[in-house]
């Protein structure tokens, strides 16, 4: 890996970086979409390609379980299966097990678990989850990590940020004798749970191994824990996290979230949440979500969003065809799914070329005011940025903050 930072925001910890991988230049930062199932639901390698995707995520879990390890080394590893030509992520494997499991018991050997096929115990150790991701061969690999639940409280969050230590040295052993480290980059994962002491011990271990890995991530959050201690376990360790290696924030998708977290000092992150809502009938725009199932938009005929580049908008598709179809018809799936992976685009691409421009501070009052001007902004938020020098209230003072997540949604009132 190339890494190499362009520009730094004068207010806030955000910057634009080069990242060269194996198949590519990604600039970050940047949104992963996520393809489980090395396929984007709905849309062809080519359709991303055309949305200047360059970076997306596939599941190990899935994989290994189907087409299977064997299948993707026939074809000659998950880029050549998928018909991807640009940069790949592949997670180690670990969260899905225990997500998807009945049965998973973890050990200091590996996390054992009943198999999906038959049931019978099935042991995925740190060097078994290094070998899987080798096989499938992603430009990105993600260390085994001892993942528990954002809720989970006593000393079970010590001992997984440990162990989560532990086998970040077996992934970097194991990595190293491969010889693949000129194609694939490991990244560990910092664990730790809510408590900042648990964070500061876990980032002291794993920065000191910064030899052994190409980048970071920020795992273990997004699990329904309050935005307000999300946020600043972020910060922590974004601040933290050394200046050379990419950052990478897991499991984080809606916009607010995006920008307030690289306004922190994160580079990369990953959501099913933009192509899963697609599907849903939610469509995003800078105005906030529209919720197409929702009968006010019977009679729209104008496109989600007018200023939108994507295929869909700028083919004239209306809301009210997609009132019509969408859940009902996979091709209104497509073209909500088109819409949304180009608003995340959107997002990041404005983020990047505000930090560029020296104008990041200004770019997040506008788009907040956008999003969030009428409903209220999230409290957290506001505190967020104001923790980085941003205040979003400045210059509008009528505003109004409202408390709680603050996700802003065109749920309610369906009809
Ligand atoms: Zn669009």
């Amino acid at each position: 890996m190339q890494f190499e930072v362009l520009a730094k925001c004068h207010t806030t910890r955000a910057r634009v970086c080069r990242m060269k991988l194996a198949h590519g230049v990604t600039m970050l930062p940047t949104f992963m979409p996520v393809a489980t199932q090395a396929a984007i639901k709905g849309l062809t390698p080519q359709q991303m390609e055309g949305l200047g995707v360059s970076l997306i995520l596939n599941n190990t879990y899935h994989l290994n379980l189907r087409p299977g390890i064997k299948v993707l080394q026939e074809a000659g590893g998950a880029h050549k299966f998928q018909g991807w030509n640009h940069n790949l992520l592949t997670d180690s494997g670990g969260f899905q097990l225990v997500s998807l499991s009945k049965f998973t018991k973890i050990t200091e050997e590996g996390a054992l678990f009943a198999s999906p096929f038959d049931g019978e115990p099935t042991m995925l150790t740190p060097e078994e989850s290094m070998s899987i991701q080798h096989a499938i061969g992603a430009d990105i690999i993600m260390q085994l990590d001892d993942v528990v639940s954002s809720l989970t409280v006593g000393p079970r969050v010590g001992e997984a940020m440990q162990r989560s230590v532990r086998w970040l040295d077996r992934c970097i052993a194991y990595h190293q004798n491969s010889g693949r480290q000129d194609k694939q980059n490991l990244f560990a994962i910092i664990q730790g749970g809510l408590d900042p002491d648990l964070r500061a011990q876990c980032l002291d271990e794993m920065v000191k191994r910064k030899d052994g890995v190409a980048g970071y991530a920020i795992g273990g959050l997004s699990g329904g824990e309050e935005k307000d201690v999300f946020w600043r376990i972020i910060k922590q360790c974004a601040e933290k996290l050394p200046e050379d290696r990419p950052r990478y924030s897991m499991g984080i998708g809606f916009a607010e979230d995006l920008l307030v977290c690289v306004a922190l000092g994160v580079d990369m992150a990953d959501c099913v949440f933009p192509t899963r809502t697609a599907r849903f009938g939610v469509a995003l725009t800078f105005k906030g979500p529209l919720n197409l199932r929702l009968g006010k938009h019977s009679r729209e005929f104008i496109p989600i969003d007018d200023n939108c580049p994507c295929p869909t908008c700028s083919d004239g598709v209306s809301r009210a065809l997609l009132h019509h179809t969408v859940t009902r018809e996979t091709s209104a799936a497509h073209a909500v799914t088109l819409h949304n992976l180009t608003f995340q685009a959107q997002v990041m691409g404005r983020a990047r070329d505000a930090i560029m421009n020296g104008t990041f501070p200004t770019y997040l009052r506008e788009f907040f005011s956008n999003y969030f001007g009428d409903t209220g902004y999230p409290e957290w938020c506001v505190n967020a940025l104001r923790s980085v020098g941003v205040d979003l209230l400045e210059h509008n003072t009528d505003a109004k903050v409202v408390e709680g997540d603050g996700a802003k949604w065109e749920y309610s009132d369906a009809s």
